[in-house]
């Protein structure tokens, strides 16, 4: 018999840190391999918010922190989400995380009783089912497809919900495709859920700031939406701080509460030192801050997108309108064998073939699709011209 949990031992693991562990050992071993792979930006966190961390160490007290946060960080992100979005956010609504993953977590255990449905579009960010299965909720997928730029309809939306809904996840900029919604469609979306006031948006607003035109809106700030919606969001990506695990989540104030309950029982506080960096970062102009990062994901989206539209058209490409990550298609490669006899059956063992050929990407399993691989952009654009082609030419291999 074994000695973990069923709860545990059902539990996916995270596919996209496994392959990264797989393309360490063979970093180590020698091999060149180009990593198109990773979640977390290639840029350092900003000077001035590493002055703020260091100049917090040097302070020398390390007492536990508020398990909510810092009250500062906590005005901060209200303020932020004030000016930038006119949402009447107050600090208590604000709690701090290790990570928006916990922050994610901690709202559903917050909302979720056992065998209620979690609405999640796929493709979806690979935590969200394995969060849901923890809190004992019970995912319901919707699938979407490049027909309609990866985006949930009204209709699917109508049509998945029971009488058991409790919440809808969106992920706008999404990971994997990249694909944001407008305030159109989140008005559309917002029309079905009026009908259905038990159900919560779970907002996950991790991509907001890496954006390529467009202005990100939040459900929140659709008038009905405003007191169902949590919105998850944090300081990993446009802060490129993944190392320092910060996140947040900002809720009307009972679950703002309960997640607080939550996280005084697991892991209290969040670390203070990326809570003063952080604070020194909102309070900076962030477009003027991320300007330059920006123009860099940007180029690169462009370039890979030209480059699969005249190199890899199957892949049907989809523009990214934010995050840094492309989400293509290899269902035109199924079925094919590779010059030394393995047969591709699913993008599992696409992502196998190609990093035997020296290029590391995820398969889209992880993400809802066993027909997709995802492609990060947040790596130098030489790697990336390198990258590509290997990739293609390793695709045009296959028989
Ligand atoms: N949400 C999405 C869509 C993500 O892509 C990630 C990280 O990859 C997270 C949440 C979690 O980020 P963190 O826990 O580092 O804040």
């Amino acid at each position: 018999m074994s000695a973990v949990a069923k709860r545990i031992a059902a539990l996916q693991e995270a596919q996209t840190l496994g392959m990264a562990q797989r393309v360490r050992e063979l970093k180590a071993a020698g091999r060149k391999i180009i990593s198109l792979l990773l979640g977390e930006p290639d840029f350092p966190v900003p000077e001035p918010l590493q002055e703020v961390a260091i100049a917090t160490i040097r302070e020398g007290h390390a007492p536990y922190p508020p398990v909510s946060g810092l009250l500062p960080l906590r005005e901060a992100i209200a303020a932020y989400y004030h000016k930038n979005y006119g949402l009447p956010y107050t600090a208590p609504q604000v709690v701090v995380s290790n990570g928006s993953k916990q922050a994610i977590y901690n709202a559903l255990l917050s909302i979720l009783e056992p065998g209620e449905e979690v609405i999640i579009p796929a493709p979806y960010w690979v935590s969200y089912l394995p969060l849901v299965q923890l809190a004992e909720g019970k995912a319901v997928i919707i699938p979407t497809t490049v027909s309609t730029n990866y985006k949930l309809t009204p209709d699917a939306l109508e049509k998945a919900i029971t009488s058991r809904t409790k919440v809808l996840i969106l992920c706008s900029p999404s990971n994997p495709t990249g694909t944001a919604y407008t305030a159109q469609e989140l008005q559309e979306l917002a029309r079905v859920l009026e009908k259905h006031p038990q159900i919560w948006v779970l907002s996950d607003e991790i991509y907001e700031l890496i954006r390529y035109g467009s202005t990100h809106v939040s459900p929140a700030q659709i008038p009905s939406l405003f007191h169902r919606t949590i919105i998850c969001n944090g300081f990993s990506k446009a802060f490129a701080m993944p190392g320092w695990r910060l996140g947040y989540l900002i809720a009307p104030k009972p679950i703002a509460d309960a997640a607080t309950k939550v996280q005084g029982q697991t892991t209290a506080g969040a670390n203070v030192i990326a809570q003063k960096a952080a604070i020194a970062g909102l309070n900076m102009d962030s477009q003027v801050l991320l300007a330059p990062v920006i123009r860099a994901f940007q180029e690169r989206r462009n370039w890979i997108y030209e480059y699969l539209c005249s190199h890899l058209p199957e892949s049907q490409p989809y523009l990214p309108e934010g995050a840094f990550y492309f989400f293509l298609d290899v269902s035109a490669f199924l079925g094919k064998h590779a010059p030394h006899g393995a047969t591709m059956q699913k993008a599992e063992d696409v992502t196998n073939y190609l990093l035997e050929q020296g290029v590391a990407v995820v398969s889209g399993e992880g993400f809802g699709s066993d027909k997709h691989i995802r492609i990060s952009y947040a790596v130098a654009l030489s790697e990336i011209r390198q990258g590509l082609p290997q990739l293609t030419q390793a695709l045009r291999a296959l028989v």
